[in-house]
């Protein structure tokens, strides 16, 4: 089933295609999670498939390879195993693939995803492609911060832009595609994001949330125990529990900023705290940059249970 959000940008996709106008690089700007790497397949399919028309047949046997990230003309790249990075190597490997014949005799495209990942290396090896690509290219960057892109590499792409769908939009998709199950509290955890949430089990992430927002909780008070905590989490799940501390946090300053009460305390937890315990705002910020911080440097050499354990520190301590 067809994500409906991303409707007009399929519509004006299809158009160009018809009409001979699909440019040889797009950059799908999206909102995290809301469905770029799914248009980039269907566009791909859209110019690999055996039966041309206007919207791809989905029933060749080109659609169903580009489908498995299988066609002989399509090459995904996207950061090895635990990088967050894609590398001058992968992009040279790239250029020199969409520098062969294509096996079918039409098109070859390219997927970069997430584009922005690329290194400075790699986003100038890349440029050397998008200059001069060879006939029957179609490149597709796909990237939810494009504005870490050099901007040679943006200005030789034609945008298109994946905005997130409505909350009741994103749970009608899920419960069609996924069948039944609680998305209302999955996308509160992660966002408006349908495609992430596609991709989760519901169940582990509500579960998940919960303990962290335990944890945290027992922090503030004081309580816990922060190096078992901190290891625990930074062995399994830790993007899913960053952006649980992150969510965390943005709601105490939401309630903060919303209550009318800015620039006075914070209370994390309705119950133990007493006068002195409390977080202030300039101090959630900070540790909401520290957690942001941490999920961006998911290649830099640090230890992040320890990282994690300042963080439960630095709650605690308040209550010290
Ligand atoms: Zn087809």
């Amino acid at each position: 089933m067809n994500p409906g959000w991303l409707g007009p940008e399929i519509a004006r996709l299809r158009a160009a295609h018809a009409a001979g106008r699909l440019p040889h690089a797009l950059l799908i700007h999206e909102a995290p999670g809301a469905g770029g790497e799914w248009l980039a397949g269907w566009a791909a399919r859209l110019v690999l498939c055996a039966n041309p028309g206007e919207t791809p047949c989905e029933r060749c046997a080109s659609c169903q390879r580009v489908s498995q990230g299988q066609h002989p003309d399509l090459i995904f790249v996207r950061p090895l195993e635990a990088s967050t990075q894609i590398r001058i190597e992968q992009v040279r490997e790239l250029g020199a693939e969409l520098a062969l014949t294509a096996h079918q005799g039409g098109y070859k495209v390219g997927i970069l995803s997430p584009a922005d990942g690329m290194n400075r290396f790699a986003a100038n090896a890349l440029l050397k492609t998008l200059e001069e690509p060879p006939r029957g290219t179609l490149l597709i960057l796909v990237a939810s911060q494009p504005s870490r892109l050099p901007a040679t590499i943006l200005s030789r792409c034609q945008r298109v832009r994946v905005r997130a769908p409505e909350r009741a939009e994103a749970v009608a998709w899920l419960e069609a595609t996924r069948g039944p199950g609680d998305w209302e509290r999955v996308l509160a955890v992660l966002g408006t994001a349908p495609m992430a949430a596609a991709e989760a089990d519901p169940a582990a992430v509500i579960e998940v949330a919960a303990e962290v927002r335990r944890g945290l909780e027992e922090a503030v008070g004081g309580g816990g125990d922060p190096v078992a905590t901190a290891e625990r989490w930074a062995k399994s799940e830790l993007p899913l529990r960053l952006t649980c501390v992150e969510n965390w946090l943005t709601e105490r300053i939401r309630g903060r900023i919303g209550g009318g009460t800015l620039f006075t305390e914070v209370r994390a937890g309705a119950h133990t705290r007493g006068p002195g315990q409390a977080l202030d705002l300039r101090q959630l910020f900070g540790l909401l940059d520290a957690v942001r911080e941490l999920k961006s440097s998911f290649d830099a050499p640090i230890n992040r249970g320890l990282a994690l354990e300042s963080l439960l520190r630095s709650l605690s301590a308040r209550a010290a």
